[in-house]
């Protein structure tokens, strides 16, 4: 494999990293004091700052109007990206609105390109993924509840999701129902497009997550689908095929979380040295950069770091050069590696700022609480770590 960054690649990383440090970052303190709704105006002047240096959409493909960069060329960009809490969003290639583009220009009809996918790339809409449930344990997603029954040319959906993030404000949702109850476990449900002013779509609220309830783009609401109708061509593939479009959404999309935790990781190490080298903590002017045990973490950092980016680099690779299947250890291994690496160098950094870093002063405290659910969504670690042990344990049957 060869990670080497083309020309063009670094010109375009240079122009990244310098726009999030001249205009994203310094709306840090805003945007952690505001709710997303307040930031919106000012995140729209960036957007359009990025329009115009034709940064849009750098993931999407070209047919669908984006940049069209490989996994790998994302994975590299979304490293700068995900330095501060908005690059991607102000970028237009943030979750869960990927993932549906993702599946709406693999399996979308025409029809469906043109109202949901064109739009979803310009930026003029957003959308939600609606398939954890209340009572149903999202650890194991055959287990549903949610029903999508026919009725002339419709379909009828009923149940209760939430985690729907982003759907406060989205134009619509892609939700996976049970539709086939009679087909083994893995043919039962499907993936269907349910606009967000359809009758029958409550949004019940925005879920308070570590203190912090959001809005807009920037939370995770509970769905209450209540005798919702749609048209049977709002079906996103074959009936049945739900499961085997997520396995599609649900590869590029971990590696698209583990290449934005990445951006956290080089953010916080940052914060850190920079903390580490001028925090005087003796009469005499020495720093927390001169005690062993403020290095020890520095350099494990730094190697934890390396070895997640390097980690996701290669499955990024993988994917590109060999599709999702032949990359499913590598998916698994990044997933919780890279979640962990994350947690335990924004833990280090902010450890490192005492007090400071328990305020929202820095971006580190954010970092904290907005992050710890990686080892959670899309997988928690533990499901990850039995299915790769169990498919490793195969091989040496
Ligand atoms: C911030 C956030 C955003 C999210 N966004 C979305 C979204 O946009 N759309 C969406 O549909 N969902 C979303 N989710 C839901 C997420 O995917 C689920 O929370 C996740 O799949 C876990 O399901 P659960 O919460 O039902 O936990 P459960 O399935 O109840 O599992 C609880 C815990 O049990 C343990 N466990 C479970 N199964 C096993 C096992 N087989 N072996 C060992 N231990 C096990 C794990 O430690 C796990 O954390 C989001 C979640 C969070 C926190």
């Amino acid at each position: 494999m060869d990670f080497e960054i083309s020309d063009k690649m670094q010109t375009i990383l240079d122009m990244v990293n310098e726009f999030v440090d001249r205009e994203l970052i310094p709306l840090e303190p805003e945007f952690t004091r505001k709710s997303f709704t307040q930031m919106l105006p000012v995140i729209r002047e960036k957007q359009e700052m990025v329009k115009k240096m034709e940064l849009w959409a750098p993931n999407y493909p070209v047919d669908a109007g984006g940049l069209g960069l490989s996994l790998v060329e994302h994975g590299l960009l979304s490293e700068a990206l995900g330095r501060t809490p908005l690059g991607h969003f102000v970028f237009w290639c943030q979750a869960p609105d990927a993932g549906n583009v993702e599946i709406i220009h693999k399996y979308g009809t025409p029809e469906q390109k043109e109202k949901y996918l064109k739009p979803l790339v310009a930026g003029k809409i957003r959308s939600c993924f609606s398939m954890t449930e209340v009572d149903m344990p999202g650890s194991n997603p055959v287990l549903l509840e949610t029903t999508a029954e026919k009725d002339g040319d419709d379909y009828i959906i009923n149940g209760h999701k939430w985690y729907t993030s982003s759907a406060d404000g989205a134009a619509f949702a892609v939700v996976m129902a049970v539709t086939n109850p009679e087909a083994p476990d893995y043919l039962q449900a499907s993936m269907i497009i349910v606009p967000t002013d359809t009758p029958g779509f409550n949004l019940v609220r925005n879920i308070p997550v570590m203190g912090h309830e959001g809005n807009d783009y920037f939370s995770h609401g509970e769905i209450l689908y209540q005798s919702c109708r749609v048209p049977q061509d709002n079906l996103l593939g074959s009936e049945g095929e739900g499961f085997i479009i997520a396995q599609e959404r649900l590869g590029p999309g971990r590696i698209h979380h583990c290449m934005r935790w990445l951006g956290i990781c080089s953010r916080a190490f940052e914060l850190m040295c920079r903390r580490a080298n001028v925090r005087k903590i003796t009469r005499d002017g020495k720093t927390l950069a001169s005690r062993q045990i403020i290095q020890a973490w520095v350099a494990e950092s730094a190697a934890d770091i390396q070895a997640a980016r390097l980690m996701t680099l290669h499955a990024a690779w993988k994917i590109d050069t060999q599709g999702v299947k032949a990359a499913r250890h590598d998916i698994s291994m990044i997933k919780f590696t890279v979640a962990n690496t994350m947690q335990k160098v924004v833990d280090r950094a902010l450890q490192v700022h005492g007090g400071l870093g328990m305020t929202d002063d820095t971006i580190l405290a954010f970092f904290y609480r907005h992050e710890r659910a990686a080892r959670i969504y899309d997988g928690a670690d533990e499901v990850h770590k039995t299915s790769l042990a169990r498919r490793i344990l195969r091989e040496y049957l």
